[in-house]
């Protein structure tokens, strides 16, 4: 244990933001109680609470470093588990704004766990912390405070039975993901609410579990079919343990793919590339399908509040949630946690400013790229900065130019996977391949296709006839 900074904190919600603050409080509170409203499986299973195991979830390669240096070891133990993990350009065939990007081994290593068999994991290394404990089975009702609200003191639950209790803490941290209630709490206690900057999305998503044929993904362990602007429906399919493949089709703007066998293969078949079609048509269809609507990215902005009440943090969605097609989500959340970790080990208990502005810093990025995406698509409600208009012209160039130059992939999924900065496929040199590049220069914006050239590695994509 490190500085001990109080004697009690509760976290509320044990997904992943909420095991990974756990993680870091545990260095500097006697005692971390987790309160969980589902029953947690003591196994690998799918939770009412987090039903986006269903779908595709991706780690970011910048999300599995910063899990291995919160528990050493994680990442190969959950590979030994079974779940694949490939280079992260070597070992995906990616689909970008039409073009198939040129794949090879830039020795950046990335896994494929299933949702569950993650936080599956990461449980497993919480519950094993002596110092925390994990109540589950426990709906949060509202935090306790002071008579002057001025700060929290815990928190009110209600069990199964219906009977509420109060659990005293010296900290709340909020990690019930993007249906949080701090907003109206703080409301109902005299606080400002945070404004909430929001970018419509309409995201709809449908996966299916399949059994596939050997060899179905040829060395690949993901496939990823992008959207673009014309062309607004995503798909990925990635191999999981147990044998088991998912396939994950996403719509915008509420396009809902659909779930009964024959329509989903439908929604395959209409994207670009017939890759993912070609992979499941045959595939033998495991258990039920599932959804998942998402209607919007939403980030509050805590870090804009002039008050707020003494003890009370909020981590992970709750603070920011993105279009999840990006896979953001659980890299963010502990990289917020990481940061928290970096400000108890100060030694005191952050201000609530300077926390929110500690989160805020980890969240500008990932939101820029998320919502300057979505942008991308004129149907999409928002303000569109000349950057923002300025890189949505460019990237659509550097994917045709990746479908034949792989350091310009590299660069590419080195700031999707959060280990660049955006600002790096501006680099001059880069700029400067894109536009000289046959295929880049030829690419006049998003939409525009350019076959993939004749020494495009062994399984053929093959581009779907224009209608
Ligand atoms: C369809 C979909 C696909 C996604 N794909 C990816 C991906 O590929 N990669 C990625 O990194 N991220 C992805 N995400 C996002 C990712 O799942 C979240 O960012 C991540 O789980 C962190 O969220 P969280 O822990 O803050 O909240 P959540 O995961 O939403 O968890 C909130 C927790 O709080 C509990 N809770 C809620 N209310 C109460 C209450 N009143 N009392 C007690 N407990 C309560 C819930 O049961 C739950 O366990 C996806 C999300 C969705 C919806």
């Amino acid at each position: 244990m490190g500085h001990v900074v109080g004697r009690h904190a509760v976290v509320l919600g044990a997904s992943m933001a909420g095991l990974l603050t756990a993680r870091v409080l545990a260095e500097s509170f006697e005692r971390v109680t987790i309160v969980e409203r589902d029953r947690l499986p003591p196994g690998v299973a799918q939770r009412r609470g987090a039903p986006q195991g269903h779908h595709i979830h991706a780690l970011l390669a910048r999300g599995a470093q910063v899990l291995d240096e919160l528990f050493p070891g994680l990442t190969a133990e959950i590979i030994a588990d079974g779940a694949p993990a490939g280079d992260l350009l070597g070992g995906i065939r990616w689909f970008l704004s039409g073009h198939r990007i040129k794949q090879a081994d830039i020795g950046q290593p990335v896994l494929f766990p299933s949702r569950p068999l993650l936080e599956s994991a990461v449980r497993n290394r919480v519950r094993a912390l002596p110092n925390v404990r994990v109540a589950d089975g426990l709906d949060v009702v509202e935090p306790s405070t002071t008579a002057d609200r001025r700060a929290v003191t815990g928190v009110r639950v209600r069990g199964d039975d219906g009977d509420i209790t109060v659990i005293g803490a010296d900290l709340v941290v909020d990690a019930t993901g993007r249906g949080s209630r701090t907003p109206l709490w703080l409301e109902s206690w005299g606080y400002p609410r945070p404004q909430a900057d929001k970018v419509h999305i309409g995201v709809c998503y449908a996966s299916r579990a399949y059994r596939l044929p050997p060899g179905a993904l040829g060395s690949d362990a993901l496939m990823l079919h992008s959207w673009h602007p014309g062309q607004p429906r995503a798909a990925g399919l990635v191999a999981q343990e147990g044998d088991r493949y998912l396939a994950t089709q996403v719509g915008m703007l509420g396009d809902q793919p659909p779930t009964e066998l024959d329509g989903f293969l439908a929604f395959a078949r209409s994207l670009p590339f017939d890759d993912i079609y070609r992979a499941i048509r045959d595939g033998e269809p495991l258990g039920k399908p599932a959804t998942f609507q998402y209607p919007a990215n939403v980030r509050h902005r805590y870090e804009r509040l002039s008050r707020f009440p003494a003890g009370l943090f909020v981590i992970g969605d709750a603070v920011c949630g993105f279009n999840p097609i990006y896979g953001q989500g659980m890299t963010v959340a502990a990289l917020q946690a990481a940061a928290f970790g970096d400000l108890l080990a100060e030694g005191r208990l952050p201000t609530s400013r300077r926390y929110f502005q500690a989160m805020a810093k980890v969240v500008d990025v990932p939101w820029e790229i998320a919502t300057g995406s979505d942008l991308a698509f004129p149907e999409v409600r928002g303000r569109r900065t000349a950057r923002t208009r300025m890189v949505n012209a460019y990237l659509p160039r550097l994917h045709a130019a990746a479908a034949t130059d792989p350091s310009l992939g590299a660069a590419f999924v080195r700031v999707t996977g959060l280990l660049a900065a955006p600002t790096s496929l501006l680099r001059p040199d880069r700029v400067l391949r894109v536009l000289l590049s046959r295929h880049g220069a030829a690419s006049h914006g998003a939409g525009s296709v350019v076959r993939p050239p004749a020494d495009q590695p062994a399984a053929p994509s093959s581009r779907r006839p224009a209608a």
